[in-house]
């Protein structure tokens, strides 16, 4: 993670939770599904939970542009679901990370940058 921060910043512009978030996301997706096909995101369209779109498009090399990300506009619930050639995962966010971003965006920065993956994020088929 620490490694991809300069990397991040370029791309997005800045460092802010959900953009780390969205990294993270994608890395777990990668170590999990191989060939990754396509990932549909449910997010609200806006900043700062939009950012999460950028660490995933960045993480997985899936894009808008190259029409293996898909965006639904979701103000309930932010999950990801990530196709391979055979397999499908669903990701949410834990309501470890959750009740921290409602506190503090900031604070919430140094928690994604080093918490466990699996505190973070929770898995399922
Ligand atoms: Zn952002």
């Amino acid at each position: 993670m620490q490694k991809a921060l300069p990397r991040i910043r370029k791309f997005h512009g800045h460092i802010g939770p959900y953009v780390l978030l969205g990294y993270r996301i994608g890395e777990l997706s990668r170590n999990v599904i191989k060939n990754i096909r396509s990932i549909k995101i449910y997010v609200h369209d806006k900043p700062p939970q939009s950012c999460i779109i950028d660490g995933i498009q960045l993480s997985t090399g899936c894009t808008i542009g190259n029409g293996k990300i898909k965006i639904i506009n979701s103000r309930a619930k932010t999950k990801v679901l990530v196709f391979g050639n055979n397999s499908k995962i669903e990701i949410t966010l834990s309501n470890f990370i959750k009740q921290s971003l409602k506190k503090s965006l900031k604070l919430s920065i140094p928690i994604i940058k080093k918490a466990n993956i699996n505190n973070l994020l929770g898995i399922k088929n």
